[in-house]
């Protein structure tokens, strides 16, 4: 089957959004009502009322909806997009047996790209300009070069954040095949797909990780790792990490969610960021999202939706659930001592800047990227949804982006000057065959498990005893996380 380019030509005309509700999420996260954003070539050009324009600049009418930047999804598993939905009812650990010990090397290239293809349009339906693609079933570098191209096929903006759950990391770090994909992906100078190296460190006293952390450093790539995922993760890694030198300002803490004060003083110190994915977090079971300690240590932070084999890839989830969480937990925590809490601490303009400015910094883009500002990349979103009973009246702005508005508001989405969804529909994208290389995924994957184990996966029993697996397997490692064992109130509590 031939693959899809999505990547037509464009016409390069400069456009204008006219008259909208415009959230900069410059420092001040600045709202400008009846303003414009005059976009020329791949940059902005001017914000601000009733702007001049160059002759055949093209008008988006605005007036009612929301001008904001590009969401930035600094977590995502795409080529588990294929899969989408399947594991609705799994915890972390089914997750992990799926994947991890039992299928997950049944994904061929082409059914990386497959899932690859389909989470990145559903990125831009989604007004998600920029996705971390944390994809760790790449076995071979084919299956690189195959979630590669198919990134490369869809007109968004990507980090192809390499990795690969069936080896260790300091194993397929040491194959040349795999640093020269890197290295090439590193030097491309293409600002629409960056690179990071995706692993996770799992506390075992000999900490072979040292291995892979050592190549990053000396390629030059930013890692991104799963810290404090309850039973995976723990403070051993992060203590290991600090005394290697190797927490950086550009490591992305994925979850950080059963952590203790130690490790997040050692994340607020060293600067990195930690990716939230309440969503997940949720449901999954790694931990209550640390967006408590984020806002006590100020450490900076992006909001994720990690895999749709769950959930869909959509920040307005993202953004709803953190604020659910938090509250809750802010409430319930008091509701202990007995006290009511009357004025909530993580606000909606909060978990807007997370997903823009924020998603932004984690990926060292701070300079081009999360805001509407005069110079930087043009990755701008128009909410707006004249049909929809829930877009008036338009009273509080971020409020609206956190909890009235979804993907199906997504008016207008521009990646990089170029317009890729116009009007509520996609441009120039035909779904039929990315339907159709997915189907061949799930005929594959179907095939290979047989009728049974693929039903059993998606609807797994009820045991009549306690679950036998305690500790959250790796392909690559037997070993065993003990620090839960004893109690481990200040982890699950992030105290
Ligand atoms: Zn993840």
């Amino acid at each position: 089957m031939s693959a899809p380019d999505l990547t037509g030509p464009d016409t390069g005309r400069p456009l204008v959004f006219r008259g909208g509700t415009v959230l900069t999420m410059d420092a001040s996260s600045t709202v400008l009502t009846d303003a414009d954003v005059l976009v020329v070539g791949d940059r902005i050009e001017a914000v601000g009322p009733a702007l001049e324009v160059p002759a055949g600049t093209r008008e988006v009418d605005a007036r009612g909806g929301i001008v904001m930047p590009g969401m930035i999804d600094s977590h995502r598993h795409m080529w588990q997009t294929a899969m989408r939905g399947y594991g609705t009812d799994w915890t972390l650990t089914q997750y992990f047996v799926w994947y991890y010990l039992e299928h997950g090397k049944k994904f061929r290239p082409q059914d990386i790209a497959a899932g690859n293809r389909l989470a990145a349009i559903e990125s831009l339906d989604a007004g998600v300009t920029t996705t971390v693609d944390w994809s760790h079933n790449l076995q071979t570098v084919d299956h690189a070069e195959a979630a590669l191209d198919a990134l490369r096929s869809v007109p968004g903006r990507f980090v192809l954040a390499y990795g690969n759950i069936q080896a260790g990391p300091w194993e397929w770090l040491a194959d040349p095949a795999v640093r020269s994909f890197l290295e090439r992906l590193r030097d491309a100078g293409d600002d629409r797909l960056g690179v990071q190296i995706a692993f996770d460190v799992l506390g075992d006293p000999e900490f072979s990780e040292r291995a892979a952390f050592e190549v990053a450093r000396e390629l030059d790539i930013p890692v991104t790792t799963h810290a404090g995922v309850w039973g995976a993760t723990s403070d051993t890694g992060i203590q290991q990490m600090y005394d290697g030198g190797f927490m950086t300002p550009e490591t992305t803490y994925v979850h950080a969610s059963t952590l203790t004060r130690d490790s997040y003083q050692r994340i607020a110190a060293t600067g990195g960021s930690i990716s939230v994915a309440t969503e997940s977090e949720c449901s999954a079971g790694q931990g209550h999202a640390p967006t408590e300690q984020v806002l006590q240590y100020g450490i900076p932070v992006s909001l994720s939706m990690d895999t749709s084999v769950w959930w869909s890839g959509d920040m307005f989830s993202a953004m709803r659930s953190t604020l659910n969480a938090d509250r809750m937990s802010e409430h319930m925590t008091a509701h202990l001592q007995g006290d009511t809490i009357t004025h909530l601490r993580l606000r909606a303009k909060d978990v807007v800047e997370w997903c823009t400015r924020g998603g932004a910094h984690t990926i060292g883009r701070d300079a081009d990227l999360g805001s509407l500002e005069v110079g930087k990349k043009a990755d701008v979103v128009l909410i707006k949804n004249e049909d929809s009973p829930v877009s008036f009246p338009l009273l509080n702005p971020f409020g609206h982006v956190a909890f009235q508005a979804q993907r199906g508001d997504v008016h207008t989405v521009v990646v990089d000057g170029r317009v890729v969804k116009s009007d509520g529909k996609l441009v120039g994208i035909d779904l039929a065959p990315v339907r159709a290389e997915i189907e061949n995924t799930i005929d594959h994957l179907r095939e290979e498990c047989g009728e049974e184990v693929w039903q059993a996966g998606m609807f797994p029993e009820m045991p009549a005893a306690e679950a036998a697996i305690l500790e959250n397997p790796y392909q690559y490692s037997d070993f065993k996380d003990e620090s839960k064992r004893a109690g481990g109130e200040g982890r699950v509590l992030g105290r």
